[in-house]
């Protein structure tokens, strides 16, 4: 079945949100799209919805639900409860040429272990959405995604290689990590100001909520009968070589990777510190990733292949394009 993509606003009714809640919600701080665009990315970025004051994050309640649903706004759902290190779903996100075609073969692997998963619309390619029947370690989903993702030789995303991504996108959080969000379903997309559906079904809420009551749930019996001899496999970009981070732009004339808390230790020509990026997929906590040149601080890598813009962005620090002139 094809269903279009819609982009009307529509009456939500509690009942419903608070059924979105029990099935897609796994902690209670969220994201919400910008209703702008970026000036320089013209991408509509996502921000946590934190109180302006004490920078503490708020939790999702049922109207915000409800408005997302109705299409006012837009939210983005974490995958990985942190308390329990545990998600209420595994989705499978791919945008490229031909991301539809790899999720539709991710989709036939599944069935073939008796894995049923939702193919949901994107603004390119899609999202392949399974549920689960009681949350489940991110761990034990990301081995088995993972595992059937190389058996069918279909490529995993690294740095800006085009590949499926994997949510949950970590093993599991730190104190204080919320990992990676993806856009919540069912609601719409600022950028097109489309609607996203389930294929399997009819556009409309009633219709999709029925779809979504009635998907055969992965049990816990299941996924370990089905992960069980399976190895992990790492989700991380192969070492690079050292990034000269100050020629990317006038605005990073003025960025030292030093000045940022980063408590690295001195060994021979370098320093070496937790990578920051790694540390937000609750990874390198022997801190051993990030080496910083003595000589010169401005150049730093990270072994595990974390790229600059990365490295960056978990500081706080995007890299700034340069602006056209
Ligand atoms: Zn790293």
């Amino acid at each position: 079945m094809s269903t279009q993509p819609t982009s009307a606003i529509l009456p939500v009714t509690r009942f419903q949100a608070a059924e979105y809640l029990r099935m897609f919600v796994n902690r209670g701080a969220y994201l919400r799209q910008s209703h702008f665009a970026d000036k320089e990315s013209g991408r509509f970025y996502y921000y946590k919805v934190c109180d302006r004051k004490s920078k503490q994050p708020f939790s999702i309640d049922i109207p915000a639900i409800q408005s997302h649903l109705a299409g006012h706004i837009t939210i983005g759902l974490y995958a990985i409860n942190p308390k329990s290190q545990s998600a209420k779903w595994i989705a499978v996100d791919a945008d490229y040429a031909d991301a539809r075609r790899d999720l539709l073969r991710l989709q036939q692997g599944f069935c073939e272990d008796g894995i049923d998963a939702l193919m949901e619309q994107s603004r390119r390619g899609g999202h392949l959405w399974t549920f689960l029947a009681e949350p489940l370690s991110a761990k034990l989903c990301r081995l088995y995604v993972l595992n059937v993702a190389r058996r069918l030789g279909i490529e995993v995303k690294r740095d800006r290689s085009d590949g499926i991504e994997v949510f949950p996108r970590q093993n599991e959080l730190q104190p204080g990590e919320f990992g990676n969000a993806i856009r919540g379903p069912l609601g719409i997309h600022r950028a097109s100001m489309q609607r996203y559906w389930f294929e399997d079904d009819e556009p409309t809420l009633e219709a999709q909520f029925e779809l979504l009551r009635h998907v055969r749930r992965v049990t816990r019996e299941h996924l370990e009968a089905l992960t069980a001899g399976m190895e992990p496999i790492p989700d991380r970009t192969p070492p690079k070589p050292w990034v000269q981070v100050s020629a990317a732009g006038g605005h990073d004339q003025g960025f030292q990777i030093l000045s940022h808390a980063l408590n690295a230790k001195r060994s021979g020509r370098n320093y070496v510190a937790r990578c920051p990026s790694c540390a937000q997929r609750g990874e390198d906590r022997r801190g051993a990733h990030l080496s910083i040149s003595v000589a010169e601080p401005r150049m730093y890598h990270c072994w595990a292949g974390c790229t600059t813009e990365e490295i960056r962005e978990a500081l706080g620090h995007p890299i700034r394009r340069k602006q056209a002139a």
